[in-house]
């Protein structure tokens, strides 16, 4: 089983679910950006302050922000990780490539999770977090569509993408994730 891993997809599509279930089997640091930065807004401080007015409206934080948190968790972790929800630009992808490429841990696999706008979309009005209403879910899309897919080309030139389709139930998509990553 691969130990340095890249969950990538648009929003709704199941990435923090499997990201959690496949950490918890497999004992990795499970590195969420957003979870990250929704305690940080939980807990008033000056970074949440900065990230709380973009996250609710649906646009990204500052590569420089997401950057610093990912960073200074990565930086002495041996043990292998799961990163989910970031990198989200190709500034981002190309940060950590360098981060990396320092601390000797270079990412094995990227596993891509692709669902239809439409599903996305009633997943996510199901969901119902502080940042799912309709104007807000389909600007998110957007975002996605115009920063992070790109990553998508990125990744399958050095070789390190798989992707797989995120319709069907938790436990059978947790089962192709595995057969994809091992
Ligand atoms: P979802 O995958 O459902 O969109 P996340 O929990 O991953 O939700 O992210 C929630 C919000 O946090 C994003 O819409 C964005 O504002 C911010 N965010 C999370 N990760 C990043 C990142 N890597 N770069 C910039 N902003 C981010």
């Amino acid at each position: 089983m691969k130990q340095r891993l890249l969950f990538l997809g648009p929003p709704g599509a199941g990435k923090g679910t499997q990201a959690s279930l496949l950490c918890q089997k497999q004992g990795l640091l499970h590195l969420s950006t957003g979870d990250l930065l929704r305690a940080e807004v939980d807990a008033g401080t000056k970074l949440g302050l900065e990230a709380s007015e973009i996250m609710n409206s649906g646009g990204l934080v500052s590569d420089s922000l997401v950057l610093s948190i990912v960073e200074k968790r990565l930086i002495g972790h041996n043990q292998g990780w799961l990163l989910d929800g970031f990198p989200r630009t190709l500034l981002q992808a190309l940060a950590l490539e360098v981060l990396l490429e320092k601390i000797k841990q270079p990412i094995e696999a990227v596993l891509l999770i692709e669902l239809d706008d439409q599903l996305l979309l009633e997943r996510l009005l199901a969901r119902g977090r502080a940042d799912d209403n309709e104007e807000v879910i389909r600007h998110r899309l957007e975002v996605y569509k115009e920063k992070t897919s790109p990553l998508i080309d990125h990744y399958k030139t050095h070789g390190l993408l798989k992707s797989i389709k995120g319709d069907g139930d938790v436990e059978q998509i947790a089962g192709l994730i595995e057969e994809n990553l091992s």
